[in-house]
């Protein structure tokens, strides 16, 4: 656990009792601080108070009191509008931070990593301490991934804190400033709770907030808007600025071109590994994610033959295009993290002859940049409020079955594949989860547990006959 003896003493007030409140509330206590811990959830209040967590009803309170507010980054503090206790804390000039600003200020001596994208933000974040720790470096993982940021390890000069971090995490992350800053990728997501696409940007850009040289600024530049932030970065020459792609040249970069990842960094295009007989890498989303681990890790001082050791061995992330089982030669894969359509995307151009499950709680952008892989589908097999709208943008294009849970879906799913050889099950679904499941896991668990009851003769797990990743000349336009 973290210690946070600096509040020791002083009323600090907790919103939001989840998974990174409740570790933040429990430092807090054990550094001697005045906790007021509080969540509009009655069932999130049941497990703090059990936890020894002391509640204290926020709508209540005298502003006045408190230092600061560490708020849950799944809480709005200021669109689409505040929540009522964050706006009262704000008027009364409280500061309101979350839980990686304190460990930022507990470990002042660490290195930091930060990792941020629309998508791949997780495998990118777990590949780096993947690489680290088995490079010996004494490494720390955690933030919007897995472990909560307050009960990570304590670590001081050689350690590493290698943390995933969410739009909304950066905006109440301020002090901390990267000594490696990843930024993966930018498309139109949670636009809600940014007041639009710009602001959504401007709080990705935060990761790279106050970086100087020796600092190091790597930057995806396959979207427009990264490519463009790219640019600036360059120009400004602050801090070391590396471009990466997962399809293209970039010139002083590190990318990956046709499966081989390319360090371009010394003034020389060196080919560091070939990617595609990685099966937990599968495709060119892929490639940008083991470009961009490569060269943070490089920038952390990593050998290049040891990073290349590291990737290989990677065991990859659940619910990521995770082969849960081959059944009679049908590979099942569970990308139930896919809650947008650029991830979907990315799992798409990946396979041929797909029997698609997708649906759930459609984004605003729906289906919208899938359609060039719609010959590579099938059959859809549509869950969840979605599937009505899906079946009429995929009307006479892609046959559609309305299949309604996951379950049905995946019976349905394997008998189309008894008759059509070389397909694989595909769960990608382009949809958040909240109509049906409490979150992403438990979606893939159910697609796991539908799949794991199906009769059939288990193969081994091994990479799928993949389509070959697309060249930019090749791929679906606008879709790679
Ligand atoms: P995040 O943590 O940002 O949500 P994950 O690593 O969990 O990202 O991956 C989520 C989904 O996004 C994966 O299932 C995959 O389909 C897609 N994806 C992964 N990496 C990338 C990338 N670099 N670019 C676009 N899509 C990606």
């Amino acid at each position: 656990m973290i210690d946070l003896s600096f509040f020791a003493g002083l009323p600090v007030a907790v919103l939001g009792l989840g998974k990174s409140g409740l570790a933040a509330a429990r430092a807090l206590q054990a550094a001697g601080a005045e906790v007021w811990a509080w969540d509009d959830n009655e069932d999130a209040r049941a497990k703090a108070r059990e936890a020894g967590v002391p509640l204290v009803d926020l709508n209540q309170v005298n502003w006045q009191e408190p230092t600061s507010l560490i708020l849950s980054p799944g809480i709005p503090h200021s669109f689409p509008q505040p929540h009522a206790i964050v706006a009262e804390a704000k008027k009364h000039n409280v500061e309101i931070i979350g839980d990686i600003e304190l460990l930022a200020r507990a470990q002042r001596d660490a290195r930091y990593i930060g990792i941020t994208g629309t998508n791949g933000k997780s495998t990118t974040t777990a590949l780096i301490g993947h690489i680290l720790e088995l490079a010996g470096r004494q490494t720390a993982v955690g933030g919007n991934l897995g472990t909560p940021a307050l009960t990570l390890e304590a670590l001081y000069n050689d350690g590493i804190y290698v943390l995933e971090m969410s739009s909304y995490q950066l905006e109440l992350t301020l002090s901390i400033t990267f000594d490696v800053a990843v930024l993966l990728n930018i498309t139109p997501d949670h636009l809600d709770r940014h007041g639009g696409f710009e602001g959504y940007v401007k709080a990705k850009r935060q990761i790279f907030h106050r970086q100087t040289r020796p600092r190091s600024a790597i930057v995806g530049v396959d979207d427009e808007t990264c490519s463009k932030i790219y640019s600036e970065l360059k120009a400004a020459g602050e801090q070391n600025v590396i471009g990466i792609s997962g399809e293209r040249l970039v010139p002083g970069g590190v990318y990956t071109q046709n499966g081989v990842l390319i360090d371009d960094t010394e003034g020389a295009r060196t080919p560091v590994m070939d990617l595609t007989d990685i099966p937990s890498l599968p495709g060119s989303h892929n490639g940008q994610n083991a470009a961009a681990a490569y060269a943070a890790c490089k920038a952390i001082g990593v050998e290049t033959p040891v990073i290349a050791a590291c990737l290989r061995s990677f065991p990859g992330l659940k619910h990521r295009q995770q082969i849960v089982a081959v059944i009679d030669g049908v590979p099942y894969v569970n990308d139930s993290k896919a809650t947008n359509a650029d991830a979907a995307a990315k799992a798409l151009a990946c396979y041929d002859k797909i029997l698609w499950i997708a649906g759930g709680r459609a984004k605003e952008t729906g289906l919208e940049g899938l359609e060039p892989f719609f010959p590579r589908i099938a059959r859809a097999f549509l869950i969840g409020e979605a599937a009505e709208d899906f079946a009429k943008v995929l009307e006479g294009t892609v046959p559609v079955s309305l299949s309604g849970t996951i379950a049905q879906a995946v019976t349905e799913a394997a008998d189309a594949a008894s008759r059509l050889p070389g397909s694989v099950v595909l769960l990608s679904p382009a949809c958040a989860s909240f109509d049906q499941f409490a979150n992403f896991e438990l979606r893939g668990d159910a697609f796991t547990a539908a799949v794991e009851a199906l009769p059939g003769e288990r193969g081994e797990i091994a990479v799928p006959a993949l389509k070959p990743t697309p060249s930019p000349a090749q791929s679906p336009e606008g879709a790679a």
